[in-house]
């Protein structure tokens, strides 16, 4: 499969070569040349898979042989080591977990493929490469642990000092082996700008081969189609009309919705997605006015999607040839206020005893607001509530558990480099690894 940049169509690469870059040297993201469809039969067989089985299927047909079909077996069951249920919580609507991963987010899912496509370049040319990303929560995390071990690649994160919680800062602190942790004495934006500065720096790229795990990378998206299927499969098993369902998706940098758009045009039969958004409604503004007018972002309840110019726009526009008409055709959207969204939390705890954090909360009411009768509803739940725990709290006005699995990482040794902002530290500590 050939990726095209976004910028320019003309301009092709593999997938290794996407996956290296992540995105292209004039700012594009890539996107597969020609999705494939499924056929009609895989799709009605579905009910009878494995999220595994679906999700190897789904990838062999999208990658078309880029990557060794044992190899890329191994990657998806190694990927996929917990199950993503579905959740009925009221009449036709439902929540999809995706957060029964090792960090508790969606973006396990995402971090853990990129990770095994990385070190399976890397090692098949013996390199090393050095990932560097920058994170205020989730995504450190989940990269971190989607990385961890992996031969062939190097993990460092950066991220501002005192402003994470133990518990972020564990998932990828504890970690060791070839997961470095730099606490930076300054913001996430002078962070950014130190990563920002060493990708720039081509005397240092001459010596370390630098890569970027930011969710524009296309290695994180593909593997993100496959739930969308599964999701489907399970509404299939139950005896559901699969020829109605919307998919409620909590919208941050739009990676989500795209790998839902691309899992349609593979022939998943999804009749309509609603992008939830919070108070950051620069999506919900363009699907209104066809404007798309990015800005700073303002803190919310749901904070992982306080985005104020959603990356993957550029995608979406792509994958509709610009056209605006048929991309509100396929995508409707509304947004919440956290007053909104904290009552949301409370209503489907105390209506349907469903525990929720504040991205699930959003798509689900989004999702019964916006059900048209004879319509299945599927939101995506893409973090633990215990992840957000202080929002859920004040909503319900009530503790709620931790899970074990993430106290684990409160036990493990904080391993932390401490660095003033600023490139000159990053360079010489990259330099002398
Ligand atoms: C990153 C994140 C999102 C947003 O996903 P996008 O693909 O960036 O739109 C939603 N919810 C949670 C919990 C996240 O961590």
């Amino acid at each position: 499969m050939r990726y095209y940049n976004t910028n320019n169509p003309e301009h092709y690469v593999t997938l290794e070569q996407a996956v290296m870059q992540g995105r292209a040297p004039d700012g594009g993201l890539f996107l597969p040349q020609g999705i494939p469809q499924l056929p009609t039969a895989f799709i009605q067989n579905m009910a009878m898979m494995s999220l595994q089985e679906i999700s190897y299927a789904v990838a062999n047909f999208a990658l078309q042989g880029d990557v060794d079909s044992q190899v890329l077996k191994r990657m998806i069951d190694d990927t996929l080591c917990f199950d993503i249920p579905l959740v009925e919580v009221a009449s036709r609507r439902y929540a999809l977990e995706l957060y029964h991963g090792p960090t508790m987010s969606f973006k396990d899912v995402g971090a853990r493929f990129m990770g095994q496509l990385l070190s399976y370049f890397a090692t098949k040319h013996n390199k090393e490469v050095t990932v560097l990303v920058a994170t205020s929560g989730n995504s450190g995390g989940a990269v971190a642990n989607g990385f961890y071990g992996r031969p062939g690649v190097k993990v460092v994160v950066l991220y501002p000092q005192d402003a994470l919680d133990n518990l972020q800062e564990a998932q990828f602190a504890t970690l060791g082996d070839n997961v470095i942790a730099i606490e930076v004495n300054g913001s996430l934006d002078d962070c950014r700008a130190m990563i920002t500065s060493a990708f720039a720096d081509a005397e240092l790229r001459e010596s370390i081969a630098l890569t970027s795990a930011r969710s524009i990378n296309i290695a994180r998206l593909l593997p993100q189609m496959f739930y969308y299927f599964y999701a489907v499969a399970q509404l299939q098993r139950r005896g559901c009309d699969v020829s109605q369902v919307v998919f409620s998706v909590p919208c941050g940098n739009l990676g989500n919705l795209t790998a839902g758009v691309m899992a349609k045009r593979m022939g998943l039969p999804i009749k309509r997605f609603i992008a939830a958004d919070n108070a950051n409604d620069i999506f919900t503004h363009y699907l209104a006015t066809g404007k798309f007018e990015p800005r700073e972002a303002v803190p919310t309840i749901a904070s992982a999607i306080d985005i104020g110019n959603p990356r993957n726009f550029a995608r979406i526009q792509s994958l509709y040839a610009g056209s605006y008409d048929a991309i509100v055709r396929d995508i409707q959207g509304m947004a919440l206020s956290d007053e909104e969204i904290s009552r949301a939390i409370k209503h489907l705890w105390r209506k349907y005893s469903y525990l929720t954090d504040p991205h699930g909360a959003t798509a689900l009411e989004i999702l019964d607001r916006n059900l048209a009768p004879g319509e299945t509803g599927v939101a995506l739940a893409t973090a633990h509530p215990a992840k957000y725990a202080d929002a859920v709290e004040n909503a319900l006005e009530q503790m709620i558990p931790v899970p074990d699995a993430l106290l684990q990482f409160l036990r493990g040794t904080r391993n932390v480099v401490s660095m003033n902002s600023g490139y000159a530290s990053l360079r010489r500590f990259l330099l002398s690894k």
